[in-house]
């Protein structure tokens, strides 16, 4: 069962959870697409369902899919789709972080945002 990084990550990516997936299969894109969030996306055929990203990421934005939650079912086909839609060149797996260490009021924000309770 692949991993799923939902829209948590979206304008938050701090890029933690590159740094300890084993196999690289964590991307961000290089181009801009407007029909996808500014957010990392896990490729599901190359993830060794390993778990190691998701305790790394502060805004709980990583679920195994079989645990993503309701309101973010769609996230899961999303990552997916994405490496339908673009060339493994127009992605990266070093990319840039938007928003490092963020403060528990941040990643509460953040939940609010999207709508989401723990
Ligand atoms: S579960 Fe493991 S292999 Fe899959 S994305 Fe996370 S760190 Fe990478
Ligand atoms: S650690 Fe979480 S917020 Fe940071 S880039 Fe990875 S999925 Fe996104």
């Amino acid at each position: 069962m692949p991993w799923v990084i939902t829209r948590l990550c979206a304008d938050c990516q701090d890029v933690a959870c590159v740094k300890v997936c084993p196999v690289d299969c964590i991307y961000g894109l290089t181009v801009d697409d407007p029909s996808y969030r500014k957010m990392l996306f896990i490729q599901p055929e190359e993830c060794i369902n390993c778990a190691a990203c998701e305790p790394e990421c502060p805004w709980g934005a990583i679920f195994e899919d079989a645990a993503v939650p309701d309101i973010f079912k769609e996230d899961t086909e999303i990552n997916a789709q994405v490496f339908q839609a673009h060339s493994k060149e127009e992605f990266t797996t070093t990319p840039e972080p938007i928003l490092q260490h963020p403060t528990p009021e941040q990643i509460d924000a953040n939940y609010k945002k999207w709508g989401y309770q723990k």
